[in-house]
């Protein structure tokens, strides 16, 4: 394995001007979970790694109480949102996902942030957030921007950031009364597996009826990115959610997956899958709407 020289800025600003100063031959680390692996199989030779860790104000979880709108900061570990109430109880999508990120000891030090950037089409923490509608706030040299989490990805391990640019924060707005929302991660094993498909639902019933006002529907390892079914969602709005819509919704996903044949699994069983988790992930978030009016 090449040496590097681990630099540890305190400050956004110090990072951003370390990555300028130092040109291609440096990157961010963050947890390392994946920087680390690559650095070692020799896919990757940096001179420098530039740590994301200690910078100030990077790691925490916010829930605005008057706005609703939550905050997960670039660095918040996969472990930090899996322990966290407001997760396990506002947003259990995130919950569902994150809990099966690797191992305990993965999930201890592997960030949401390093897990976006990697941008691979099966990071498991990307398809709960972009079911939520969540913007991720970046900041580079030029100051900070906002963009839409959908609009983050480019291709596999391609991202809209500019050299030098960090991810800072993950902001997911406030949720309607009666929203449902759950992923699943379909693997042949329960633990340190990469899921073959992951399906993560989101609905917004009307008021006093089970009309549909708003779904989402990410598939992950559907696509070379995670990707939104539009058609699968606009089929939904303004329907009654049942078994039968959430089957044709599962069709309509299907058929907009593109997804191909792999070593961990073939191209029809994966379009199979996603029907089938879409139609199970919608039931879910029924169970979980009737669920929060019951507290
Ligand atoms: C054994 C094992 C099991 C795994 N299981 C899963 C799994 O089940 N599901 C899953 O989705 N992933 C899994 N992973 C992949 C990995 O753990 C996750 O993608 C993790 O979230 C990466 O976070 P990190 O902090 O370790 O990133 P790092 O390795 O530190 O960084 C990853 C990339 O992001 C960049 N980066 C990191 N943070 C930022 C930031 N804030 N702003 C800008 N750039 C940044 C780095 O420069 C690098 O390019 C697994 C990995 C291992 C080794």
């Amino acid at each position: 394995m090449k040496k590097f020289k681990y630099l540890i800025p305190k400050t956004l600003d110090e990072a951003v001007s370390l990555h300028q100063s130092h040109g291609g031959s440096a990157m961010y680390v963050a947890g390392g979970t994946d920087v680390i692996v690559k650095i070692t199989s020799g896919k990757l030779a940096p001179d420098y790694l530039i740590s994301l860790k200690h910078i100030d104000g990077q790691s925490q979880l916010e829930l605005n109480t008057e706005t609703g709108v939550f905050c997960i900061g670039g660095l918040v570990t996969h472990r930090t949102l899996e322990m966290s109430s407001v997760i396990r109880l506002q947003y259990p999508i995130i919950h569902d996902a994150v809990q099966r990120i690797g191992s305990t000891q993965i999930r201890n030090v592997a960030t949401i942030g390093g897990n976006l950037v990697n941008a691979v089409p099966s990071a498991d923490g990307a398809i709960p957030l972009i079911a939520l509608d969540a913007r991720l706030n970046i900041y580079g040299s030029t100051g900070e921007r906002s963009v839409d989490l959908i609009h983050f990805f480019q291709g596999p391990g391609q991202t809209v950031l500019d050299r030098g640019e960090i991810v800072t924060k993950i902001i997911v707005p406030k949720q309607s009364k009666r929203t449902g929302a759950a992923y699943q991660k379909f693997g042949r094993r329960a633990a340190m597996e990469l899921p073959l498909i992951g399906v993560g639902v989101l609905i917004i019933l009307e008021e006093g009826s089970n009309r549909c006002a708003k779904a989402r529907i990410a598939l992950g390892v559907a696509a070379p990115t995670p990707i939104r079914t539009l058609s699968a969602e606009r089929y939904l709005v303004g329907r009654e959610i049942t078994e039968d819509t959430l089957n044709e919704a599962g069709k309509l996903a299907a058929e907009e997956s593109r997804v191909r044949d792999s070593v961990r699994g073939l191209a029809w069983y994966r379009r199979e899958m996603v029907a089938v988790l879409v139609q199970r992930m919608g039931m879910k978030c029924l169970q979980r709407i009737k669920e929060s009016e019951g507290r």
